[in-house]
C-alpha cells in the first residue's frame, strides 16, 4: 500500500515508446485544492492508501502537484472525426497522463487527470474543469462500473479553489481518472497521418501488448489487433445498447483500443424508449442518437481499419481486401452480442423465443412511450407473478398482455432477471439535482445518489425515488461538450 508520493513508482511506458505523441507539461497549481469525493475501493485495487490521500500530500498528488520522484507527466496527442470530420490534432487539452501504475494484481492502469489547466493541444480552451461536470463523470462512470459495463473509473474529484468561466463562474474541480489506457482509435488516426510507418508501428505493437498479447501470435498480428478490437467495441456497445445507455459524443477520439468506456461528457441513460433519443445540444442531426451507435462503432472501427493497412500487408489491395473482411464481422458480433443480453434481460434460456419476443417488445416500448429500465425491472416482478407494475406501464393493454402471456410460455427466470435488470441508473432529473447542490457545496445527494447506483441490481427500502423516471415537469433533457 503506498501511503506516500515517494514510495509510489508511476512509469511513463507510454511517453518511453511513443516519444512522438507524449508532450511533458506539468499540471496547472490550484490555490486551494479541496477532495470532494474519494473512491476508496478503487485506490485499494490500485495500492494507494486512502488515508494518505485524504492528506495534503496526497491531495497534492490527486492534482498532480506532488508526484513520485521520476514522474513525467505528458499532453497525450490524437486526432479524431469529430461528427464525422476529420481533425488531424487533438490531444490532451485540458488532460495529462500522470503515468502508470502498476497494480497489486500485476495489471497496468493510467492515471490521469481532467481539467488540470491548459496545455498546447488547448486550442481556444481554458484548459479547465467545472466541479459539476466532473463530479458527473465520477458519478456516471462509477455507475456504469457497478453496471458491468467495461470503463474508465473515477479515483477522486478535487475542488480547485479557483472558479472557471462557462455562462456564470463556477467552481472549478480536477478528475483524477483511472483507465487500462487512454489510448483510441484517434491516436491511430494522428501516427497515420504523421506518415511515419516506424510510429504507428511502434503504437500497434504497444496496443497488443497491452490490451490485445493473444493478437502477437497471429499470422497477421495487426489484422488481429483490428479484429480484437472490434470484438470489444461490439461488445460493449452492446452493453451500452442493453442498459439504454447514450454516449452522446462517439467521436474517433472517444473510442478506446481497450473496450473501455471514455469520456463522460454529454452522455445520459434513455429514459422513454426511443431509438431516436439524443441529449446533446450539439448533435442536431441525431448522428450520435442511442439507435445509430452500432452503425457509428462500425463507422469509427473503419477509420481504425484505414490506419493499419500499411502494417496489415505492403500490398494496399490486399490490405483493404482484409480489413474489409473483417469489418463485415462488426454486425454478427454485435448481433450476437446484444442478442445474448437481451435473452438476459427476458429471463429466457431460449434464444430463438427470445429473438421473436424482444423485437415486438422494442416496438411495444416505443409505441407505448414506456420507461425502458422501469420496465424491465417490472418485468422481473412479472417473472415472480406480479404482473401489475409492468401493465402499468403501457396504454395498449391488450398488447402488453398478449405479449407477457408469450413471454410467460418461454418460462423466464426471475432470480436471473433481477442479476442483470438495474432497478437504480443515474436518471438524468437526479444527476442534475445531485451535481446543483454540490456546485452550491452540498455534497449529500451526491453521495446519496452514488450510493443508490453504487449497487444497481440490489434494490433497497428508502431508495424508491431513486428506481423512478423524471417527472414530466423535468422536460426534455440537454446536455453540453467541453464543460
Ligand atoms: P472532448 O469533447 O472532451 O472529447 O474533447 C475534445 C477535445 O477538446 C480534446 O482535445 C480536449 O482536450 C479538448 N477540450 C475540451 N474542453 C477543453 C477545455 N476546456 N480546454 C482545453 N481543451 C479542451
Ligand atoms: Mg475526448
Amino acid at each position: 500500500m503506498s501511503s506516500s508520493a515517494t514510495a509510489l513508482v508511476l512509469d511513463d511506458g507510454f511517453a518511453r515508446e511513443l516519444p512522438e505523441m507524449a508532450l511533458a507539461w506539468q499540471a496547472a497549481d490550484a490555490p486551494n485544492p479541496r477532495l470532494l469525493v474519494l473512491n476508496e475501493p478503487l485506490a485499494a485495487d490500485l495500492g494507494l492508501d486512502a488515508g494518505w490521500l485524504r492528506s495534503p500530500d496526497g491531495v497534492g498528488f490527486l492534482i498532480g502537484r506532488s508526484l513520485p520522484e521520476g514522474a513525467t507527466p505528458v499532453a497525450q496527442a490524437y486526432a479524431g472525426h469529430q461528427f464525422g470530420g476529420l481533425v488531424p490534432r487533438l490531444g490532451d487539452g485540458r488532460a495529462l497522463l500522470l503515468g502508470e501504475i502498476v497494480t497489486p494484481d500485476g495489471g497496468r492502469r493510467d492515471l490521469h487527470l481532467k481539467g488540470s489547466g491548459r496545455t498546447p493541444f488547448a486550442r481556444g480552451g481554458d484548459g479547465l474543469a467545472a466541479v459539476g461536470p466532473m463530479l458527473r463523470e465520477y458519478v456516471i462512470s462509477e455507475a456504469m462500473h457497478a453496471l458491468g459495463v467495461p470503463t474508465t473509473r473515477s479515483l477522486a474529484v478535487t475542488a480547485t479553489g479557483s472558479d472557471v468561466v462557462r455562462e456564470t463562474m463556477l467552481p472549478g474541480a480536477v478528475l483524477t481518472r483511472v483507465a487500462s489506457s487512454h489510448l483510441r482509435v484517434g491516436s491511430f488516426v494522428y501516427a497515420a497521418l504523421t506518415r511515419n510507418d516506424d510510429l504507428l508501428r511502434r503504437l500497434a505493437d504497444h496496443a497488443i501488448a497491452r490490451h490485445h498479447p493473444a493478437a502477437a501470435d497471429a499470422e497477421r498480428p495487426y489484422l488481429a489487433l483490428f479484429e480484437s478490437v472490434l470484438d470489444v467495441q461490439a461488445s460493449l456497445i452492446a452493453r451500452w445498447m442493453l442498459l439504454g445507455f447514450v454516449h452522446g459524443v462517439m467521436n474517433t477520439d472517444n473510442m478506446t483500443i481497450s473496450g473501455e468506456t471514455i469520456d463522460y461528457g454529454p452522455c445520459a441513460f434513455m429514459e422513454t424508449f426511443d431509438p431516436a433519443t439524443v441529449f446533446s445540444s450539439i448533435d442536431h442531426a441525431g448522428r450520435y442518437a442511442y439507435g445509430n451507435q452500432p452503425a457509428i462503432a462500425a463507422w469509427n472501427l473503419a477509420r481504425f481499419a484505414e490506419t493499419l493497412l500499411p502494417l496489415i500487408d505492403e500490398d494496399a489491395d490486399t490490405a483493404i481486401g482484409l480489413a474489409t473482411e473483417s469489418l463485415g464481422g462488426f454486425g454478427r458480433r454485435y448481433e450476437a452480442a446484444y442478442t445474448e443480453g437481451m435473452r438476459a434481460k427476458l429471463g429466457l434460456a431460449n434464444d430463438e423465443a427470445a429473438d421473436g419476443l424482444a423485437s415486438g417488445l422494442l416496438e411495444l416500448l416505443a409505441d407505448n412511450h414506456v420507461d425502458y429500465t422501469s420496465f424491465f425491472h417490472a418485468l422481473t416482478a412479472a417473472a415472480r407473478d406480479d404482473a401489475e407494475p409492468a401493465r402499468g406501464l403501457f396504454a395498449d393493454l391488450a398488447g402488453v398482455d398478449a405479449w407477457l402471456a408469450r413471454w410467460r410460455d418461454a418460462g423466464p427466470d426471475a432470480d436471473a432477471m433481477s442479476r442483470v435488470n438495474p432497478v437504480y441508473i443515474p436518471r438524468n432529473h437526479l444527476v442534475e439535482e445531485a451535481l446543483a447542490a454540490a456546485t452550491d457545496g452540498d455534497l449529500a445527494p451526491f453521495t446519496r445518489l452514488l450510493e443508490a447506483v453504487g449497487a444497481p441490481f440490489d434494490e433497497r427500502p428508502g431508495l424508491e425515488r431513486y428506481a423512478e423516471p423524471a417527472p414530466v415537469d423535468f422536460g426534455a433533457y440537454r446536455t453540453f461538450c467541453g464543460t
